[in-house]
């Protein structure tokens, strides 16, 4: 494991590491997604994501750059109900909704209190709801909203990694047992959780990145997650380029993202996805890499193994 010592990962540095925000408009999302993804009694259905426009997240985690969609200050109570409006009446039909908010859902200053009723009412027809939340917001509040929405709530939350040493440096100000109380109160409440795994943050070699995704997978499945999405780490924050500039932090190859994800399926014990964006980063080789795209996006979308990629980049 590579010693990082200078600079010290802190908020004030990864903050000073930025540079501007995009331009976003409180009144819209900032994009909106439509996907296929397994559910869990393992048809394969669409799945629409709203990116939610609203304050930044209070937490500055080293590896994130969602920040960079984000206003400075809170959003006037209404816009959030009137960004997903304008946003179903873009989307196709679909049965399951991701609300996500560059941040936690139950974050009162990204998300108006006095919007959830609104919000509740607009996305009651759905079979699924699935939001995003740090452990620090997960308390009644969830099942307040719960009880408003027809749905089945789901709450995504970022587990990162179970190297205890590595979460500190991420500065993510979570504890693991703190993951696990959350996933446990909503468990208790009918709330499924998935869990967002990082695939070798800063600071690990390639082989530790593996091992440590690996051992996270373990736990949030044990801990009674029920879908664990593995995020290949990339740069493109500001703090993240530094430390690859420095030799602190180089990104996973797709080969390892391919093992990672077999070692999820083969556990049978939820279900495990790939993040597929851009995983043209990954790779160094143009033989193969639409191959292991579409063998990653098959082995999302069936959670079985499907048969291995040979290439000469192998042995590399
Ligand atoms: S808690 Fe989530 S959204 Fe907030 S800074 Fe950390 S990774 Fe980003
Ligand atoms: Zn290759």
């Amino acid at each position: 494991m590579n010693d990082f010592k200078d600079p010290e990962v802190n908020d004030k540095w990864i903050v000073s590491c930025r540079g501007e925000k995009n331009s976003v408009d409180p009144q819209n999302p900032y994009a909106l997604l439509v996907e296929k993804e397994r559910t869990s009694s393992g048809t394969i259905e669409d799945v629409a994501t709203i990116f939610l426009t609203n304050r930044e997240c209070p937490f500055h985690c080293l590896m994130c750059d969602l920040w960079k969609n984000t206003t400075d200050k809170s959003v006037p109570a209404g816009s959030i109900p009137n960004q997903i409006e304008w946003a179903l009446n873009h989307l196709p039909e679909v049965k399951h909704l991701k609300l996500y908010n560059s941040g936690s859902f139950f974050d009162k200053n990204a998300i108006p209190e006095k919007d959830y009723q609104k919000i509740a009412s607009l996305i009651s027809n759905f079979e699924t709801v699935i939001v995003e939340s740090h452990p620090g917001f997960i308390n009644e509040d969830c099942l307040r909203f719960r009880d408003m929405i027809e749905s089945d709530l789901q709450i995504a939350i970022g587990l990162e990694t179970v190297n205890t040493e590595i979460l500190m440096k991420l500065n993510k100000r979570m504890t693991l047992e703190g993951f696990a109380r959350s996933v446990n109160f909503l468990l208790e409440h009918d709330i499924f959780t998935r869990a967002f795994i990082l695939l070798r943050p800063p600071f690990l070699s390639e082989s530790e990145g593996i091992f440590w995704a690996e051992r996270s997978l373990d736990f949030a499945l044990n801990a009674g997650v029920e879908c664990c999405v593995l995020i290949p780490v990339r740069a493109g924050n500001g703090a993240m380029d530094q430390l690859h500039e420095k030799g602190i932090f180089t990104p996973p190859d797709i080969h390892s993202i391919e093992k990672v994800l077999e070692y999820g399926i083969e556990q049978q014990a939820g279900r495990v996805f790939a993040d597929l964006w851009d995983l043209k980063l990954f790779s160094k080789c143009d033989k193969c890499i639409k191959g292991r795209i579409r063998r990653l996006t098959e082995m999302n979308l069936s959670q079985k193994l499907s048969e291995q990629i040979r290439c000469t980049c192998d042995t590399l």
